[in-house]
C-alpha cells in the first residue's frame, strides 16, 4: 500500500518503540539513512534502535553514532511497535524480519519497491533514501544537527558517485546545500568515504585483470573469485571502474560471496539494468541494480551475459 509522507510521519509520531532497519550489504545510504533517522526519533522522545543483519564497510564505521548499530543474534526478540525499512524493500532485511512482528513502515527511493502488502512511502526520482529522510524531518519539525546532517549528506553523496549520476537532480543539490549550512564537511566525508587499503588496491588490480568485453564492446564485465572478494572490506566502487569505457553501456561485476553465491552489480548509460536485475530476482534501479545467483561464477557470467544481450 502506497502512502504520502505526511502519513509515514503520523505512523512515526504515533509509534513510541521503533525498530529501524536497512538492506543486507548496507551501503553509504542505508547507513547514513538509519543512523539519522535514529537520531531524528530520540530527539522526538522515542526509543529507536537500530538493527542490521550484516557487517559494516569499515569506510562507513567513520558516521556519528555508528556503536549504536547492533546485528540480530540468532532467536533474539526487540519490543518494538513499528518496524521502520529503509531504503529496501522489506526482502532485503535478513533476520531483522524475525526480531518482530509489529507492522511495518517502508520509505525507499527503488522503483522496484511496489509496496505489495506493507504501507510504503516511496519516492523514485529521489537520489537517495537519505534526501526522504531530510524531507521527513522537516515534516516531523525536527532540527538536523550536524551529526544528522553528517549522516543524510553521506547517504546522497555515495548514491549519486559525489554528485556525478543521472539521478542527481536540482532538489539533490539543493537538499546537499542545506546539509552544509547545518554544519557538514564535505571534504571530510569525501575523504573517509574514498579510503582504501594497500591491500584492496592490489585487489582492484586483480579485478581488472577478470576484465571481458561482450556483444561489440557494448558490455564489460568483471568476475571476482572468493579469493579476490576477500582482498576487500567492500566490493562498492569497483565496478565503476569499467562502467566509464567509452563503448560500454552495461558493466557488471559478480563477486563470488561464497561458494555458488554470486552477488551481481550491474550500471547501465541506457539499458534499463532493473529490469533484468528483476527478472534474474533482484531489483534495483534503471541504471544501477543488483541480484544475486545462487551457482558458480562461471554459470552465473553466462546467465547474466545472455540476459543483458537479451535486453539490448
Ligand atoms: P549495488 O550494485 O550493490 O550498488 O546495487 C545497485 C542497486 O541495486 C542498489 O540500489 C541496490 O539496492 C540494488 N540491488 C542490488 N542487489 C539487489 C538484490 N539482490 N535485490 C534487490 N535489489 C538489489
Ligand atoms: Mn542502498
Ligand atoms: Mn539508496
Amino acid at each position: 500500500m502506497l502512502i504520502t509522507l505526511k502519513e509515514a510521519a503520523t505512523r512515526l509520531q504515533a509509534a513510541n518503540r521503533i525498530l529501524i532497519t536497512a538492506h543486507v550489504q548496507p551501503d553509504g545510504d542505508a547507513i547514513g539513512s538509519t543512523l539519522a533517522t535514529m537520531q531524528i526519533l530520540r530527539a522526538m522522545g522515542k526509543t529507536a534502535e537500530i538493527f542490521i543483519d550484516d557487517s559494516v564497510r569499515r569506510n562507513l564505521q567513520a558516521l556519528p553514532h555508528f556503536e549504536q548499530i547492533r546485528r540480530p543474534a540468532d532467536g533474539e526478540h526487540f519490543d518494538a511497535d513499528l518496524l521502520l525499512v529503509l531504503d529496501t524493500s522489506p526482502d532485503r532485511i535478513g533476520n531483522v524480519r524475525k526480531l518482530t512482528d509489529a507492522p511495518l513502515l517502508n520509505v525507499d527511493h527503488h522503483v522496484t519497491n511496489i509496496g505489495d502488502g506493507y504501507a510504503l512511502y516511496v519516492e523514485t526520482k529521489a537520489a537517495a533514501t537519505c534526501e526522504i529522510i531530510f524531507k521527513l524531518a522537516r515534516e516531523l519539525g525536527e532540527a538536523i544537527t550536524p551529526a544528522i546532517a553528517t549522516c543524510l549528506y553521506t547517504g546522497i553523496a555515495t548514491d549519486t558517485g559525489f554528485f556525478q549520476f543521472s539521478n542527481t537532480r536540482a532538489d539533490t543539490l539543493a537538499i546537499a546545500s542545506e546539509l552544509i549550512t547545518c554544519g557538514v564537511s564535505p571534504h571530510f566525508i569525501s575523504e573517509q568515504m574514498e579510503k582504501k587499503t594497500l591491500a584492496e588496491v592490489i585487489g582492484l588490480r586483480d579485478a581488472l585483470n577478470t576484465l571481458k568485453i561482450y556483444y561489440g564492446n557494448k558490455v564489460a564485465g568483471m568476475t571476482l573469485d572468493y579469493a579476490t572478494v576477500s582482498k576487500f572490506d567492500s566490493t562498492e566502487g569497483i565496478i565503476d571502474e569499467i562502467r566509464v569505457i567509452d563503448t560500454v553501456d552495461v558493466a557488471f561485476l559478480i563477486s563470488e560471496r561464497a561458494p555458488n553465491v554470486c552477488r551481481v552489480s550491474m550500471r547501465s548509460k541506457d539499458v534499463d539494468v532493473a529490469k533484468i536485475a528483476a527478472r534474474l530476482g533482484g531489483g534495483g534501479h534503471i541504471r544501477a541494480a543488483g541480484c544475486t545467483l545462487k551457482t558458480t561464477l562461471k554459470d552465473a557470467e553466462k546467465i547474466l551475459v545472455e540476459a543483458i544481450g537479451k535486453a539490448l
